[in-house]
């Protein structure tokens, strides 16, 4: 079995924010050469979250507005005592910082609607993401 690691980075503009991934991963496939295996993407961020669905500017707003629904800015946090982003802390790990996808033959198996977005909730700033490709 080979093992591909590779990195990249990607800048938000706003607080909460979306970033399509998809093409600089599907790049980092193509480029580890292996063609059956899996391929894990990880942002190695407390405050960011990677989700999987369509890139599409309404349902972008959508999820930012109900991220801020099930985790808004202001709370009775305890985390805020030191810092100001408790909620961005919980909407990653409760969304989750990675994704695994099937590699056959080359390709990602994903859905025609289904896109992989990095979403920052502590933005604006760079953000790595961590794509690892395993296989033959
Ligand atoms: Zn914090």
């Amino acid at each position: 079995m080979k093992v591909f690691v590779k990195e990249f980075t990607v800048s938000t503009r706003n607080r909460e924010d979306i970033v399509n991934i998809t093409r600089q991963v599907e790049d980092i496939v193509r480029e580890s050469g292996i063609k059956n295996g899996i391929v894990l993407v990880y942002v190695p961020h407390a405050t960011a979250l990677l989700i999987v669905d369509e890139d599409e500017p309404g349902l972008r707003r959508d999820y930012i507005t109900k991220l801020l629904q099930l985790f808004p800015r202001e709370g009775d946090y305890l985390h805020n005592r030191i810092d100001d982003n408790a909620n961005a802390h919980l909407a990653s790990a409760f969304v989750g910082s990675s994704r695994v996808f099937p590699l056959v033959n080359g390709r990602i198996i994903r859905g025609t609607w289904q896109e992989i977005l990095l979403v920052d909730m502590d933005g604006p700033r760079t953000r790595r993401v961590v794509v690892e490709v395993l296989g033959e």
